[in-house]
């Protein structure tokens, strides 16, 4: 395996690891609200509220007015 195939690899385990620990801590503080609908990662009842999910980027419709 090439050098920075392997560190594109830690990279993106280190990354899901935090997003796993980020569902958890949400789970504990009793804060989760729902999963985002673009990439599948845990969002908090104040994540919903914003425009941008906190992990993709990508625009929380229901928050986005026209
Ligand atoms: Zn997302």
């Amino acid at each position: 395996m090439s050098q920075a195939k392997r560190m594109m690899e830690e990279q993106e385990q280190k990354r899901r690891n935090q997003l796993e620990g980020y569902r958890k801590k949400l789970r504990i503080e009793n804060k989760y609200e729902m999963d985002c609908p673009y990439c599948c990662e845990a969002l908090s009842v104040d994540d919903v509220k914003k425009e941008q999910c906190i992990h993709c980027g990508h625009d929380l419709l229901w928050n986005v007015g026209e």
